[in-house]
This record gives structure tokens, sequence and C-alpha cells, in this order.
């Protein structure tokens, strides 16, 4: 199996879906090669597109906070996206370019390895389900992402099982601050005390 720098080197001269025609840079990934948290967002934006790294807009100060509420920083975990080239208009990524992407994706988990893989908002969850996300994501029920009597999703990939858990964009908290933070506390201080717990492990 390839490593993650011979996939970055391969990912940067990826022409395998649309995307690729009007990108400044490809957005691989970046973090910490073992984290115990993985992070998946949509699609680079503007920023990210010109620099190259991932969540460095708004969402990504957004998404800083977050993770500093949570007690991690953005070294000691793994932030990538769905699809690592920015869709022109900052429009959503199509089925096509996700499906085009998700091989990368399923090996970054496989080579990270990560014990938590975090979805940020409908278009990363869908990338990781054979069905459409229809629908508000608070009663969406996925399909493939089976869950455990532990209360986790689960996904496996190539001899690797990470738990998920899905919660809304930070974007979502720029355009409707109170009630994202209403409805993501209890996502995000689940993380909390998973990750307190998983320290005290080690
Ligand atoms: N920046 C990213 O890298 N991903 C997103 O989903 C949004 C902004």
């Amino acid at each position: 199996m390839q490593g993650l720098d011979e996939l970055r080197r391969q990912m940067e001269g990826c022409g395998s879906c649309d995307l690729c025609h009007d990108r400044t840079k490809v957005v691989f990934g970046e973090g910490a090669t073992n984290p115990l948290v993985m992070v998946v967002g949509e699609a680079p934006g503007e920023d990210e597109d010109t620099q190259g790294i991932p969540f460095v807009g708004k969402a990504g100060e957004k998404l800083n906070s977050i993770l500093e509420y949570v007690g991690v920083t953005r070294e000691e975990i793994y932030i990538t996206n769905s699809v690592l080239c920015r869709p022109p208009n900052n429009r959503n990524p199509r089925a096509e370019e996700l499906e085009a992407c998700k091989w990368r994706l399923d090996l970054q988990i496989q080579l990270l390895k990560p014990k938590l893989v975090i979805l940020l908002g409908k278009i990363a969850t869908q990338s990781m389900q054979e069905q459409p996300v229809k629908g508000a994501l608070s009663q969406f029920f996925p399909e493939n992402l089976k869950e455990q009597k532990d209360g986790w999703l689960r996904y496996s990939v190539g001899g690797h099982e990470a738990k998920v858990l899905i919660t809304y964009h930070p974007s979502y908290h720029l355009r409707s601050p109170e009630r994202a933070y209403r409805t993501t506390l209890p996502h995000w201080t689940r993380v909390k005390k998973w990750v307190e717990s998983e320290r005290q492990a080690i």
C-alpha cells in the first residue's frame, strides 16, 4: 500500500474529475500522522484553494474555536475534505466528484488510522454513504455507518475501524450561530469527553 507522501504526490497531478480544471492548489489535508481524530469537511473554498491548506477561511476560524472547546489542537488531529479541489463558485461537489475522490479519502483513513472520524455536514456524510443524504441532517439515519452498542457509528476500511460522529458544518455556525450552538453542543461535548477518556487510557 502506498504511503501518505506518495498519495499526496499522486493527488497533486490528479485529473479524475472536472474540479481539476479550475483549482489553484490541491488541498490534500494536514495534521498529525497518527491522529486520534480526523475531521472531514466539504470542499476547499477560495482561501484554501490559494493556500493549499484546509479550513483557513472563516469556516476554518470557527472550526479552530470548536477544536479549542474540545481541547485539541489542529496539529494533533488531521483535517481533510470530501474533495481536494475547489468547486467553481463554491458550489457543492457533485456526486460523481465525491465518488472520484472517495478512494483517496478511504486510503487516508486507512493510512492515518484515526480512532474517530468527524464528518462536518451533509456533503462529508454523503461522501461516506452509498445513499444520498436527503432532508435535514438531524433526521438522517446513515445506512452503512453502523451504530454499535456503545452508541457510536462505525466506518470500516481496509481492516481499520473508526468511530464516526456526524455533526453540522462550521459554516452553519456562521449562518445561524445560536441554533448551531444549541444543536451541536452535545456532539462536541461528546467528542471532548471521549478525547479526555482516550488520553487517560494512554
Ligand atoms: N474549508 C474547507 O477546507 N472545507 C470546507 O468544508 C469549508 C471550508
